[in-house]
């Protein structure tokens, strides 16, 4: 299953049966070590659930990943290969304070992310 924030495969790192609810319940970790969980169900259910509601809960993960991408190559532009603020701002069409903001979050994000990888082992 795809990361619902950058989609980038994800592995299960847990899994707990709950047949009181009909469902398998799975904690999973993406490449880019978010963490989220999924639920296996009986088919019935996931058709239970509005199509205009599905549809634009996908459309929302959709344009998350795609920002997440242009978040991701802004980033590499800006700390992998030294490309100024102003001319990132002009690439993406964007603010050189956005681009800023865009870089810090990204250089947070991906310095928790070693973090977040030791955690991982103190998990059950
Ligand atoms: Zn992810």
């Amino acid at each position: 299953m795809r990361c619902h924030k950058c989609g980038a495969a994800s592995r299960v790192t847990y899994t707990t049966e709950q047949p009181d609810l009909f469902r398998t319940k799975r904690r999973r970790i993406c490449d880019n070590n978010h963490r989220f969980t999924s639920y296996e169900v009986h088919e019935s259910i996931v058709l239970a659930v509005s199509r205009v509601k599905l549809a634009s809960r996908i459309e929302g993960f959709k344009q998350r990943v795609r920002l997440y991408a242009r978040d991701l190559r802004i980033w590499q532009a800006r700390v992998l290969h030294g490309q100024s603020y102003a001319s990132l701002g002009r690439l993406h069409d964007l603010a050189e304070s956005g681009v800023r903001r865009i870089v810090a979050s990204m250089s947070k994000q991906r310095s928790g992310q070693k973090l977040g990888a030791h955690k991982e082992k103190d998990e059950p």
